[in-house]
């Protein structure tokens, strides 16, 4: 044996390094480790590039399932587990997924400025769940996030519809707790859109200041779904008072900003929240996984007033809120839509709707993109079933789960990549009218609104009547207990008056709501008042049964877009000067916007004629019955503008088919506030009532 090496041997003896040379290795291979790591950045990125021009999405699994189980072998062969690789190009192709993901969406909204910074809107403020799920989401350049806390969900969602912040962040659902009803509720009436959704793992943990014992704790802080989350462990927590507050971060806040001491045995707080939260108020974690269920993830909705688009190249969600009419088997028959596209859907939940008992609200997530044809038509089919339906956004899906590998697949790494993933349905564009969802063609079969029992639309002939405006309690009352009495089924008068003169009387505006919505309870009926401004519509929507936009807001796009998003029926009267094909289309712009409840009022036009103040324009009835499936009626009153005559063209309207009239009468014609030459008398509206409806007496 001699002292000189096995040049051979060499690798299996390695010579003694010193500690600090195998460190400077180390280092060395840890950057060029962190500069393959940007290479293989660079090109993903390309990879987006490549994938625009082509017609391959996102996501490859068979690519990706190909590459993992060529790598596990690879890395066999150098000695490196399947498990270790596995877990390290799962976060590298993560990576590359979501850089590719960012590419794409970022595309599609080229308004969306990232170096900008975005105002988010919280519950709580920073340590709350909903700060690091909004943290987890704009993960793009962090340092442009800046965060509103709010005390409430209703505040979160009413900052960024006043425009103080971009985004709302709110809890949706949990694993363990279920939907969060308050954040449905409020999604419903919102004009936000959905624009993105986060998963977040909640790990709840009971925390409190350092050198808390367990046994002297005499009460719990936290918020309502944390509590409702960690139920059975606080069951065990018999002598401690639990204390609600408005987020997980202002109890722990509240904790740690407690003046007592952990030793005062009369009052020693602790706080249910996440070990983020403890770290960010100085607190310690007093135990771990308090929650009854280990695997507890909330998803989180990033709400906007603007909406965004989905790349069709990514995995997306829509999100949807209908509601269906009251016949049996009317949800199963909009579920088997889905079924028959192969849509699939991932959530289905329902809510009580206001003011309508045991009617629900639906609100479904599916799996597909609002752009794609064939989601786009399933929703078109929808409106034909339902009476409410808004797309509340349409965003990409947000885990992207890991493609896992199963043994066979690792013995055997074969996979076909040839096949395409998901076959993209391609129709021809066909020509269009400017409406459609309004049209004949859409929708064979006539629409019926029913409000509180009463209908409207297909073989009814329905009254709506009252005075022109609300001018009191007693005359809205007086009106209410007439109508009522002579088969009017809908009470009519309005609060917010469209004048001609700004001197004129603009109605009591919220007050005579009061009054008339206390008038339509009275007497049974539901109550019809129009809406001129925007900003009114959500409060006066909560109050009455049916809106009304008038002649002169027929093309207020943004009015009319504004009652298209709420669940309420709308009646829409014809501009003084509009053709039949403007009415269709201003209709067209309520459908669009999911409202389906819309029914067309002819109220006679301008024209050179002068001896009526307005030419009623009889044809547009069954014109307007044979262009579209909506209910159309006539309001005599505005067409002619005169008592005597309002009666012979109320008639006239029945003959023509018309799904009913709307009429102005008042007690007191002389001493009306608005529009008294038309009103009829008592009297008056009585016998016309016993004409239309001869079997009254
Ligand atoms: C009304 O019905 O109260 C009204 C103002 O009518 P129009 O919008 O048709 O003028
Ligand atoms: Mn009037």
């Amino acid at each position: 044996m001699t002292n000189h090496k096995n040049p051979d041997s060499a690798l299996n003896q390695p010579v003694p390094m010193e500690l600090s040379e195998i460190r400077d290795g180390i280092n060395q291979v840890d950057y060029e480790l962190i500069d393959l790591l940007r290479r293989r950045r660079e090109l993903s990125l390309n990879v987006a590039r490549n994938k625009e021009l082509t017609d391959n999405i996102l996501r490859d699994q068979n690519r990706e399932q190909e590459l993992l189980a060529k790598l596990i072998k690879l890395g066999k062969d150098s000695g490196l587990e399947a498990n270790y690789v596995m877990k390290l190009f799962h976060a590298i192709i993560d990576d590359s997924l979501t850089i590719q993901r960012d590419y794409f969406q970022n595309k599609i909204n080229p308004e969306v400025d990232l170096n900008k910074q975005r105002k988010i809107s919280i519950l709580g403020g920073n340590g709350s769940y909903s700060f690091f799920a909004a943290q987890q989401f704009f993960t793009s350049k962090p340092e442009k996030n800046i965060f509103l806390g709010c005390d409430n969900f209703e505040e979160v969602i009413r900052t960024v519809e006043d425009g103080e912040a971009e985004y709302a962040v709110l809890p949706i659902e949990n694993t363990t707790s279920g939907g969060i009803n308050e954040v449905y509720d409020l999604l419903l009436n919102t004009s936000l859109s959905i624009v993105g959704e986060e998963k977040f793992q909640v790990q709840h943990c009971l925390i409190g200041k350092a050198g808390t014992k367990l046994e002297e704790i005499t009460s719990i802080l936290t918020h309502p779904e944390a509590k409702r989350q960690c139920s059975h462990y606080i069951a065990h927590k018999l002598n401690t008072k639990i204390d609600l507050q408005e987020s997980t971060a202002h109890a722990a806040d509240m904790v740690s900003n407690s003046q007592t001491t952990v030793s005062d045995k009369n009052s020693c707080m602790a706080a249910i929240a996440s070990e983020e939260t403890a770290k960010l108020f100085g607190l310690e974690v007093l135990e771990k996984n308090i929650a009854n269920q280990k695997e507890n993830w909330t998803r989180f909705v990033i709400a906007s007033a603007k909406p965004g688009k989905a790349s069709l190249k990514l995995p997306c969600k829509t999100s949807l809120v209908l509601s269906t009419g009251q016949k049996p088997g009317s949800l199963a028959e909009a579920l088997l839509l889905f079924r028959d596209q192969e849509i699939t859907l991932t959530k289905l939940e329902s809510r009580p709707i206001l003011g309508k008992p045991w009617e629900q609200m639906f609100y479904l997530d599916l799996e597909g993109n609002i752009s794609d044809p064939r989601v786009k038509s399933t929703l078109e089919e929808l409106t034909r079933l339902c009476r409410f339906v808004k797309v509340m956004g349409c965003y990409p899906v947000k885990s992207l789960a890991p493609t896992r590998l199963t043994p066979n697949q690792l013995a055997h790494s074969q996979a076909n990549v040839d096949k395409p993933l998901v076959t993209q349905h391609t129709s021809k564009p066909s020509a269009r009218k400017s409406y459609h969802l309004a049209s004949r063609e859409h929708n064979p079969h006539d629409t019926i609104i029913e409000v509180k029992g009463v209908k409207l639309g297909g073989d009814q002939f329905t009254v709506i009547s009252g005075p022109c405006s609300v001018e009191s309690f007693d005359q809205i009352m007086a009106c209410a207990k007439h109508a009522s009495e002579h088969g009017s089924t809908i009470l009519r008068g309005g609060c917010f008056k469209p004048r001609t003169s700004p001197y004129s009387f603009q109605g009591l505006e919220y007050e005579g709501l009061d009054y008339i919505v206390q008038a339509g309870e009275t007497y049974g009926m539901p109550i019809i008042t129009e809406v001129m401004n925007t900003k009114d519509v959500q409060r006066i929507a909560l109050q009455a049964d049916m809106l009304q936009i008038g002649a002169r807001n027929m093309q207020n796009f943004s009015l009319l877009k504004a009652v298209g998003k709420i669940n309420k029926p709308v009646m829409l009267k014809r501009g003084l000067m509009s053709s039949l094909d403007e009415l269709l289309n201003a209709a067209e712009y309520i459908l669009s916007q999911g409202n389906l409840q819309v029914f067309l009022c002819e109220r006679g036009i301008r024209t050179f004629e002068t001896a009526t103040r307005n030419t009623l324009d009889l044809s547009a009835i069954p014109i307007l019955k044979q262009k579209t499936h909506l209910p159309v009626i006539v309001d005599p009153s505005h067409a002619v503008g005169q008592r005597d005559l309002v009666i012979p063209m109320a008639k006239a309207a029945k003959a023509v088919g018309a799904h009913g009239i709307m009429i102005e009468f008042h007690p007191n014609p002389e001493k009306a506030l608005s529009d008294g030459p038309q009103a009829l008398r008592f009297e008056q509206f009585a016998q016309l009532m016993r004409d239309l409806y001869p079997s009254i007496s």
